[in-house]
């Protein structure tokens, strides 16, 4: 499940390993696939990466003919960086982005999450997205500013990505319990005491995530492993049933913005 945190890594993984490097080809064995990409395999090849940027949900990589390569990863994607020789041995069933020495692997993607569009283009795909909350720019008083008139409850505010970009089901109700408020809590009635609580829980609920997966470390073929095993760090989301890990009390699943949401009743109080 990619919510900010898993996109985030991805970010950097990627980063770190392709940016400076030349796309020598797309390939993909599904050939309705490489039909319906033809101009983007054409317009590609040869094309160096400066670097690789995360906006909300979606991976955009700068390139130097002036173009962005966008990929929007769903939950049911897989992405992974393999050696040439092991997509030789494998052949996968995936869209292959290959580098000279690796292939960035993404494994059930469809066309209609990649794009290859001009930087104004970019910018106006973009335009909508709301906060970021990992950036610098998102401050308390920003946040408050754009959300204070909101009647809406938390959990509906953080899942309007013109609001907040980057959260879903999952670390909104992390962000929630560890505010200690339930996201049915409604956001125009927070005192200047919840505001903080919440402003503080979202960037370290956020940034405990993304240090996690880094000091992990695990290898990057092996796709979807490192996400999964941050399940066990989570204090509420799919964990009904289970002792709160503050008061013991088991905790409950509601559903809240006609969502599933997890929280503990005793630590969370609604307004
Ligand atoms: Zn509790």
């Amino acid at each position: 499940m990619y919510e900010l945190p898993e996109i985030e890594y991805w970010k950097m993984i990627l980063a770190g390993q392709l940016s400076g490097k030349t796309i020598e080809h797309i390939s993909t064995p599904d050939k309705v696939m490489h039909k319906q990409l033809t101009g983007i395999i054409k317009q590609i090849q040869g094309v160096l990466v400066w670097h690789i940027e995360r906006r909300g949900l979606y991976l955009s990589f700068h390139l130097d003919n002036g173009q962005r390569f966008v990929i929007e990863l769903n939950n049911d994607t897989a992405i992974s960086i393999i050696s040439t020789k092991e997509l030789r041995d494998k052949k996968p069933k995936s869209l292959n982005v290959h580098f000279s020495d690796q292939v960035l692997q993404l494994q059930n993607i469809s066309v209609e999450q990649i794009q290859l569009i001009s930087v104004r283009e970019a910018e106006q795909q973009f335009k909508p997205l709301g906060l970021d909350p990992l950036d610098r720019s998102f401050t308390l008083e920003r946040m408050q500013q754009i959300f204070a008139q909101k009647r809406s409850s938390i959990k509906t505010a953080y899942l309007d990505q013109t609001l907040i970009a980057g959260i879903g089901d999952k670390y909104s109700d992390e962000i929630a319990f560890a505010a200690r408020l339930s996201p049915a809590y409604k956001m125009n009635e927070l005192t200047s005491e919840q505001w903080e609580s919440l402003y503080e829980a979202t960037r370290n609920v956020l940034k405990q995530a993304v240090d996690h997966y880094i000091a992990l470390d695990c290898p990057v073929y092996e796709p979807t492993s490192n996400l999964d095993q941050y399940k066990e760090h989570l204090q509420v989301f799919e964990r009904e049933g289970i002792a709160c890990p503050n008061c013991k009390q088991p905790i409950v699943k509601k559903v809240i913005a006609r969502k599933k949401t997890y929280l503990c009743h005793t630590c969370q109080p609604t307004n």
